[in-house]
């Protein structure tokens, strides 16, 4: 295959966790040394406010204040992608932004953002886990000062990525306007050198080209010690094994990525939708993984949610070919789902985006719990693991809130190893996974009942594939341990 080469920025701020340096406990030595590290980085260390403190009177956070036309403007857009990616103070998943321990927070209504009962008193705005300063990146020597700052006083550091340079909406337009190809996440506010990529990466196209870190060819990273490293299959190559599927934030802060590009693919592409009823609900699984291998050898990639339909995409088959392959799922859906069939030919991965993926945006802006299995092969190769398999999956589907069966194991690409990522995608066909959600006034123990039902939804699953692996997990002892 020709591949091209793309470069992407990741640029990010880094960040000084609240935990080991509040505000109130700056002496005139520590001042100092702030002030310091401004001056080293231009005057971009910044103090960070958490996203909803101008629609609260009564607040324990040092800065903001109550600001009523600000506050229109926040409730306004409290669950748009675009403003939480580019706000400090805001994050995409708002567990993040609240330390789950102690119950402080700063969060409004999700489901209702100018309800007036989630910020006024008695309710007050805390920083919650809202690190206390950040650095706006704009240059590799401010993550280099950063980090060395963090290093020499002892304070802990984080990353967050997304906010400046290369997201991936910017990439898809990019790639477009250059007649390449360049797979990425189902959001446009995920950042494309970051977690994203550090943590595997999958796609609609990954069951056909890989996981975004089977095509990184190399980063420029800022490790611990401030040093900046490149790191690829020739130097470094230890490093570049770990960032490989390592995770985010564990080996360093990467401040550039060079990564394959694919030439310019059109997708034949597949919607389905329908109005679920239980029974429904178990024949649309039963026939997905009764048509999965099929599907896998197709190079047919994408999302299904159980209760409401899926959309596929593959680059292997013409809009012809696509249709005979489709067939019997049309006939499915008509007859006994009763639901909506399309099936058309995208000339380009944004088109595609545009069309079939950006109107079913995933939820943002408010908590929420995930939980997910990567599921094997073996699993769907007879008519009795396939009938177990789908007994494992139907009682947690029923429950949770948000049943997802993700299409995107790199099932039909070449692996040519090197890469640090769980094996256990490399053996599998679907990702099946769980979300549930909670509001701003769930009590601590109704939160930790959430975790719990959501992290148990997934033991038959483990139960079936207990050499498995998953993508990301939540554990609420293991977030309380984080945080602080
Ligand atoms: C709406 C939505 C849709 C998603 N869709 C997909 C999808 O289609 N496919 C998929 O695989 N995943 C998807 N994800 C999961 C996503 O990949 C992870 O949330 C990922 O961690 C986001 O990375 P980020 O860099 O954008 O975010 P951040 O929150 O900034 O970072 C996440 C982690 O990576 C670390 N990190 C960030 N930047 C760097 C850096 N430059 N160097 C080192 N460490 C860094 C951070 O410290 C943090 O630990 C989605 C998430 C959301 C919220």
């Amino acid at each position: 295959m020709h591949c091209l080469l793309a470069r992407h920025f990741a640029h990010h701020r880094a960040i000084f966790a609240r935990s080991a340096f509040s505000t109130q406990r700056v002496d005139a030595r520590a001042s100092n040394i702030w002030d310091a590290l401004n001056s080293t980085v231009e005057g971009r260390l910044r103090a960070s406010v958490p996203f909803a403190r101008p629609c609260f009177t009564l607040a324990s956070v040092d800065i903001g204040s109550f600001n009523p036309i600000e506050c229109t403007n926040i409730t306004q857009n409290y669950l748009d992608h675009f403003t939480r990616s580019r706000t400090f103070g805001a994050y995409m998943n708002t567990q993040w932004e609240t330390c789950q321990q102690r119950s402080t927070q700063c969060l409004l209504d999700d489901t209702l953002p100018n309800n007036t009962a989630a910020y006024n008193p008695p309710q007050s705005c805390a920083q919650g886990s809202i690190p206390n300063y950040y650095v706006e990146v704009a240059k590799v020597s401010d993550v280099q000062a950063a980090v060395v700052f963090a290093k020499n006083n002892s304070i802990p550091l984080v990353i967050k990525n997304t906010g400046a340079g290369a997201n991936f909406d910017v990439l898809y337009q990019f790639a477009d306007a250059n007649n390449i190809t360049l797979p990425g996440a189902e959001d446009l506010t995920v950042g494309a050198g970051g977690g994203y990529l550090m943590g595997g990466g999958h796609s609609a196209l990954s069951p056909v080209y890989g996981l975004a870190v089977d095509r990184v060819l190399e980063f420029e990273v800022v490790v611990a010690s401030g040093q900046v490293l490149v790191a690829n299959r020739c130097q470094n190559s230890d490093l570049f094994f770990a960032l490989r599927g390592g995770g985010g934030g564990t080996f360093g802060v990467v401040t550039q990525i060079t990564t394959l590009a694919l030439p310019q693919v059109s997708l034949s592409t597949v919607v389905v939708g329908y109005q679920s009823t239980p029974e429904k609900e178990r024949a649309f699984v039963e026939f997905l993984v009764e048509h999965a291998m099929e599907y896998a050898n197709q190079g047919w990639g994408g999302y299904a949610t159980p209760k409401t339909g899926l959309i596929l995409t593959t680059p292997l088959l013409n809009l012809t070919a696509a249709e005979a392959a489709m067939a019997s799922l049309q006939n499915f859906t008509n007859n006994t789902l009763g639901g909506f069939f399309t099936l058309n030919s995208y000339p380009s991965y944004l088109s595609f985006f545009q069309t079939s993926l950006a109107p079913y945006p995933v939820p943002v802006g408010l908590p929420f719990i995930f939980a997910s299995r990567l599921v094997p092969t073996a699993n769907f190769e007879t008519k009795k693991n396939r009938n177990l398999l789908v007994e494992a999956m139907i009682p947690s589907f029923e429950t949770a809130s948000l049943p997802i069966i993700l299409l995107v194991a790199p099932y039909l690409y070449n692996y040519q190893g090197g890469t640090s990522v769980t094996d256990a995608w490399r053996s599998s066909l679907w990702h099946v996974a769980i979300a549930d959600f909670w509001n701003y006034d769930t009590t601590y123990g109704q939160r930790e009942q959430i975790y719990a039902s959501a992290t148990s939804s997934m033991a038959p699953l483990r139960a079936l594939t207990p050499k498995s692996g998953a993508y990301q997990v939540g554990i609420f002892r293991e977030i309380q341990n984080a945080m602080y």
